[in-house]
């Protein structure tokens, strides 16, 4: 079975594409934190866990806000930067942080497959498929069985 895929790595600045004025804005990892998704390279939006910390000397910091371990979900598509030869991953953590978390580690836990990539013809689409996203995940993760992996060592050990 694929799941759970796990990756990590240091938040990049994205293109700017407008995550924000979607009201969704999506954290981007580096390239080389998406190999394990090669084994699902199927173009898509997934959900499942993530979580923010900072890092000093190899440890992870936890402070209120960051280390928590909360609902994300992640669009995967190939990237025409690179004449869509590599995979892209945008996570979208379902939390409303007070400030950005550009540089800062990110672990997450890709949990399922909710959907195939789709066109959109309008940003009114767009925006409602997001809004049905987030909720599929919501429900996944509440049932039993998925708390687990809230608590899972991957979140507790240090980078
Ligand atoms: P970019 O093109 O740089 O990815 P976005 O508009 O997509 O710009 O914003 C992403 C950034 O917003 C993240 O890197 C992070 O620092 C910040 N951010 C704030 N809240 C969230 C959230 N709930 N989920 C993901 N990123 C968030
Ligand atoms: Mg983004």
């Amino acid at each position: 079975k694929p799941f759970p895929i796990l990756l990590s790595g240091a938040v990049q600045r994205g293109f700017g594409r407008g995550g924000k004025d979607l009201g969704c804005p999506t954290a981007n990892l580096p390239d080389e934190s998406i190999t394990p998704m090669s084994s699902v390279t199927e173009p898509g939006v997934y959900y499942g866990y993530a979580q923010v910390s900072r890092e000093k000397d190899g440890q992870l910091v936890l402070s209120e806000e960051e280390g928590k371990v909360l609902p994300m979900v992640m669009s995967l598509g190939w990237n025409p930067f690179y004449k869509n030869e590599r995979l892209s991953a945008e996570i979208h953590i379902m939390h409303e942080f007070t400030n950005d978390f550009y540089g800062h580690h990110m672990k997450v836990m890709i949990l399922g497959y909710i959907r195939p990539e789709l066109d959109y013809v309008s940003r009114e689409a767009l925006i409602e498929d997001i809004e049905t996203d987030k909720r599929v995940a919501l429900k996944s993760l509440a049932r039993p069985g998925y708390e687990r992996y809230q608590s899972d060592p991957f979140f507790q050990d240090d980078v």
